[in-house]
């Protein structure tokens, strides 16, 4: 046997270091390539992924150890997937192995034989069935159920039971008169579409012009508009030409109303549905099934955009603005910015849509890289909510609780109708402002907020480092009275039950709401008008649609209108606006009730115009004054210890090699605590590192991380790198 036939598999594995392992293999052949295998590693084994082949010379050494299993039971995986994660994997400066172990479901990886059969089959009427419905018989339950199931064609199996008289399914399959079978109809024929508004109609006919082409579209309309409906006729389209659509949804909780909504729409195609919660079993039958081109619409979260889809013409991506699309752990990846990369190189249209979008796709939008659609109004109940803002500062608040919301409550209790108490709690760090002169705690040296650290009265930059103590007076005005954002709502809850003793206040958060059955129950409840106030935090406000909802009152939203984060400002004006449109969805007229200290602020002046537009231009003018994203781009190196001063100086030592090769382009700022000190009893650090231009960001960052691995730190100290960051 001559050495040069001889081929090695090379492998990526899950570990944290960025290189592929090479191991030999009986019958190896490139088609072997995007197996799934398992090695012998260390002393012990390892699952990987062969994502090469290459002749045994180039191997690194010859001693090589045999793969144990290689998983043929699946297709391989196709060269675009391994192009997909290569780029995560390069982009997010991330071991390839890491970002395959994400990517893959676990039992897929781990070579468990995969359950084929479809979780909820077609069901037709067999050559049996139909020689019984031929002949005079005795009627039974049984046969009137093939003869209706004769009558309408194949159905999915859930659809038979619920018929009446769909209790005899199991029977009739026991006779043998139906079986499970494949739909004997096209996948695209849709069921109960309303007719398209003409705003509509004109947004689908613009995307699918062009479809077979790389678009990226941004999909604005306003909460009820109809996007949804939007997706859904493309999504035809996309099926009645053979294609396979990806539609994602950043919140687990919003998949099972878009799973029922695209089944229903779609009786004949076959959905999939993709998300973390799911089996191990379940996970690995949808992604095989995508993989082998069986399904015709995967739906899921974040993790679904790595689905391999042969056929696929179409990405949709609901709420793009949503920071839930940010994977905040491991592989920190965007799981918009990677579906549209994977649009680009798949040459499919991707359509983003939001009622509020992130200003990074405004921008592109604006600037023509994206192009805009449009729904500027309701497709059913005509008008938006009336925006109201409540000065507080001049009232007493009842924990929490100003006159006017009070009063406002007591008017929906009184027509039978519900209200929302959203109480805007994330952790924003605590900024220091005066009432009196609006003055707000601002760095002298850069363009960020100073943050209040209470445990030492200290004030820092967590943008450049600047700190010093806390002023005990407005530097401006010599009010006494300033004080830092951020105290606590807890009690509302408790107040609204003993003010209102006869409403049934629900709580809605991620106490009360834990996994998946209990949010739905809780929905449920709300649905059926077992609740009139709800007292929720951000998770109420993701669309949910509560039809008897008239009021939504807004507590505590100050907190981040002068946060140090700069994208505060942003992410209260979605939320507001989210939240807002939880408000008089149906034929009632609802209200937004905002309390707060600045009334003049001009984000709620434009939120009381519902004019996203206005604020964020506005927004985007602030950023680029201070040269934040979109107008530059960033990194940020975390490191964290048992004691700060570890994590301070693992991250000081990282900042010498930084500046040591840092070119013109690249800011590196100093190494700061983060807002969140202390976190599971680590204490945390940040250092940044910003470019004007990506690319010269990104080849820096890769030869800079060369030299952090080879930094000498204690062992307890853990790094992670984060690209384009969503929390500075
Ligand atoms: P969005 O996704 O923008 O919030 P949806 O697509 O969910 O909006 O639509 C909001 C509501 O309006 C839904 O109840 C939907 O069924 C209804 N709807 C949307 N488009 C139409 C239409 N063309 N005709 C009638 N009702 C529509
Ligand atoms: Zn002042
Ligand atoms: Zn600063």
């Amino acid at each position: 046997m001559s050495p040069t036939e001889q081929l090695v598999a090379r492998v990526a594995i899950a570990v944290p270091i960025p290189q592929l392992f090479d191991y030999a293999c009986e019958n190896l052949s490139r088609s072997d390539i995007g197996r799934c295998v398992r090695v012998p590693f260390g002393r012990g084994e390892k699952n990987g992924l062969i994502v090469e082949v290459v002749p045994a010379g180039q191997a690194g050494h010859d001693a090589l150890k045999p793969v144990l299993h290689v998983q043929r039971d699946v297709p391989p995986l196709p060269a675009d997937w391994l192009a997909l994660v290569s780029f995560v994997a390069r982009y997010y400066h991330e071991p390839l192995g890491e970002v395959v172990a994400l990517a893959l479901p676990p039992g897929l990886r781990r070579s468990d034989a995969v359950e084929s059969a479809a979780a909820d089959p077609f069901v037709t009427v067999t050559e049996a069935g139909r020689a019984v419905l031929g002949q005079p018989s005795r009627a039974s339950r049984a046969r009137a159920l093939t003869e209706a199931l004769a009558a309408a064609g194949a159905q999915r199996r859930s659809v038979v039971r619920a018929w009446p008289g769909g209790a005899a399914l199991a029977d009739a399959m026991r006779r043998g008169w139906i079986a499970a079978g494949a739909a004997d109809r096209p996948p695209h024929e849709s069921a109960g579409a309303p007719a398209p508004t003409e705003d509509q109609q004109a947004a689908v006919e613009r995307v699918a012009e062009g479809f077979g082409r790389f678009a990226c579209w941004l999909l604005q309309g306003v909460t009820g508009s109809g996007k949804t409906e939007v997706y859904l006729r493309l999504a035809e389209r996309a099926l009645a030409q053979g294609r396979q659509v990806l539609m994602l949804v950043p919140e687990i909780a919003l998949t099972p109303q878009l799973e029922a909504r695209v089944a229903s729409r779609f009786p004949f195609a076959n959905v999939v549905s993709l998300h973390s919660a799911l089996s191990d079993g379940a996970r690995s039958r949808g992604f095989v099934q995508a993989l082998d081109g069986a399904a015709d619409i995967v739906l899921g979260t974040r993790l679904a955009v790595f689905t391999p889809l042969p056929r696929l013409g179409l990405i949709v991506l609901d709420e793009e603005h949503d920071a839930s699309y940010k994977q905040q752990e491991g592989v920190r990846y965007s799981a918009r910015d990677v579906a549209v990369w994977r649009a680009q190189e798949r040459g499919v249209p991707i359509v983003l849509g939001s009622a509020t979008p992130s200003l990074e796709s405004w921008q592109h939008a604006r600037q023509g890289r994206y192009r805009h659609l449009r729904l500027d109004a309701r497709a059913v109940s005509a008008a938006l909510p009336r925006v109201r803002v409540v000065d507080t500062r001049h009232v007493r608040l009842d924990e929490g609780i100003s006159p006017a919301l009070r009063e406002a409550l007591a008017a929906r209790i009184e027509r039978g109708e519900q209200a929302l108490v959203f109480l805007n709690r994330r952790g924003y760090a605590p900024v220091l402002t005066c009432t009196a002169c609006g003055w707000v705690s601002g760095c002298p040296h850069c363009s960020a907020r100073l943050v209040v650290h209470l445990a030492d009265r200290r004030m820092r930059c967590h943008h450049c480092g600047t700190e010093g103590p806390i002023p005990p007076h407005c530097p401006s005005c010599g009010n006494v009275d300033i004080h830092p954002f951020g105290r606590g709502t807890q009690r509302v809850e408790a107040r609204l039950a003993e003010l209102f003793p006869s409403a049934r206040v629900l709580r809605l958060d991620r106490d009360a709401a834990r996994t998946r059955p209990q949010w739905e129950t809780l929905l449920a409840r709300i649905a059926n008008g077992e609740a009139d106030i709800l007292v929720g935090t951000q998770m109420m406000a993701k669309g949910h649609d509560f039809p008897k909802l008239t009021l939504v009152g807004v507590i505590g939203a100050d907190a981040s209108l002068h946060a140090a984060d700069f994208r505060a400002p942003e992410r209260l004006f979605q939320q507001l606006m989210q939240v807002g449109g939880r408000a008089g969805r149906a034929h009632l007229p609802g209200e937004v009730l905002i309390q707060t200290e600045f009334p003049e602020h001009p984000l709620y002046r434009h939120l009381a115009r519902h004019d996203f537009d206005g604020f964020a231009a506005r927004e985007l003018d602030e950023r680029r004054m201070a040269c934040f994203p979109p107008f530059s781009h960033q990194v940020m190196l975390r490191a964290d210890a048992p004691e700060l001063e570890q994590a301070l100086a693992f991250l000081a030592a990282a900042r010498e090699a930084a500046l040591a090769r840092s070119g013109e382009g690249v800011r590196v700022f100093d190494a700061v605590p983060m807002r969140m000190t202390r976190l599971a009893r680590r204490e945390r650090a940040q250092l940044l590192v910003e470019a004007d231009r990506r690319g010269e960001l990104q080849a820096f960052v890769a030869a800079w991380l060369q030299d952090v691995r080879g930094l000498r730190a204690p062992r307890t100290v853990r790094w992670q790198i984060d690209v384009d960051p969503l929390d500075v």
